[in-house]
């Protein structure tokens, strides 16, 4: 990559934090980085490559620096979100402000100076599949599951259910952006992440943090601090699980072939690594025990819990999220790797790293049971 600069909102989370490691260990990046917290960036604070801004994108103060940070980029990537489940009924108000209404004024700014903006949307903005509306004696076909960029319907549940608070700003987001393409042709592309797994993902709550977290670590949280580990209405949901590693292969392909990557929608996730949510506490709980030595932990308690009880009233599940990745195979060439229980064992082996073994307040407690 020769002399590229580029702007990223939302750099020290999750996401944020793996493709700074990426970009930064690249000659000729430089980056303006924003967000609210940079715990999970602090060993790339003092490069002087990164101008890292402490900053709510919602103060006018930071939309003033914001406009000349991008008129100087080469493109702008989206990754500031409040993507929990467990806020989106709870926080509607700040889901939709955080994930909307905060971020219009951003993509107006790459609008009127013509910057790619590379959006970090959600696979939410499917919704439910068509499969979960058929009866279960009825026909299911693939294009009732599959998810494909261009052609699957975005199905959502009521307003009363407000778990689509989030899934609708996304959509609305996704919308505005095409619609700036249509109107004035800025350049775009949507990524549509399907529940990517790896290190630094969540806190574990009551250690660096506190509420539900994701279910990757929801079920570490459990098995680290001998709690159950939690099935939402019986872990029937299905999800596809994506190593951070690969994700973030895509995102620098698409940095690199910038012609193919302009003017899509990619989902990114792994088709081969389907699982219940169910198997997944079975196989987390099997790989942790290989982690640690200790079998005792393939057999850590796991129990069904109410989704109303677990989330409060308003949440409603995705049942399924099966990708297709055509399209990141055509432009991109791109396709993942890395199998469920690798992932799963370089990301929980990292949590243990640094919840159990680095940390002498927190031994991993034996199991309830
Ligand atoms: N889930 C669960 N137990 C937990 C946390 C989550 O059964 O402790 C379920 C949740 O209901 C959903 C799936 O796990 O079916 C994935 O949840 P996550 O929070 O990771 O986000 P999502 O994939 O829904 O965006």
């Amino acid at each position: 990559m020769n002399e590229f600069n580029v702007v990223i909102l939302g750099c020290g989370g999750y996401i944020g934090s793996h493709l700074l490691d990426r970009l930064l260990a690249k000659d000729g990046v430089s980056v303006s980085g924003w967000d609210l917290e940079n715990r999970k960036i602090e060993q790339h604070l003092d490069d002087p490559r990164l101008r890292f801004h402490l900053a709510d994108l919602g103060s006018t103060q930071s939309l003033a620096e914001l406009e000349k940070e991008i008129d100087a980029a080469d493109a702008v990537i989206n990754l500031a979100a409040i993507c929990n489940p467990a806020e989106y009924n709870t926080e509607p108000l700040r889901v939709l402000k955080a994930n909307l209404f905060d971020l219009q004024p951003v993509i107006d700014l790459c609008a009127a100076a013509g910057k790619w903006i590379i959006h970090f949307s959600t696979s939410e903005v499917y919704g439910r599949t068509l499969s979960s509306y058929i009866p279960s004696d009825g026909e299911v076909r693939d294009d009732h599951f599959v998810l494909r960029e261009d052609s699957t319907p975005l199905i959502m549940g009521p307003v009363k259910n407000q778990r689509w608070t989030y899934a609708s700003a996304k959509q609305v987001v996704e919308r505005l952006i095409f619609a700036h393409h249509y109107e004035s042709g800025m350049p775009f592309t949507i990524v549509r992440p399907l529940n990517f797994f790896g290190p630094r993902m969540d806190y574990l709550p009551g250690h660096d943090g506190e509420g539900i977290p994701r279910v990757l670590a929801s079920f570490m949280s459990a098995l680290i601090d001998g709690k159950p580990m939690q099935l939402v209405d019986g872990g029937t949901a299905r999800r596809t699980i994506l190593s951070i590693d690969d994700a973030m292969d895509a995102v620098m392909l698409m940095l690199e072939r910038p012609e193919q990557a302009r003017n899509q929608i990619f989902n990114l996730g792994n088709p081969h690594n389907e699982v219940t949510i169910s198997e997944l506490a079975q196989t987390m709980r099997r790989v942790y025990a290989s982690i640690t030595g200790d079998p005792s932990f393939g057999r850590h308690p796991i129990v069904s819990v109410p989704a109303e009880d677990f989330y409060g009233p308003g949440y409603e599940d995705c049942d399924r999220r099966m990708p297709s990745i055509e399209n990141a195979r055509k432009q991109l060439d791109w396709s993942p790797t890395k199998s469920l229980e690798q992932t799963l064992l370089e990301t929980m082996a990292d949590y243990h790293a640094t919840y159990v073994c680095s940390s002498a307040a927190a031994p991993a407690r034996r199991p309830e049971a």
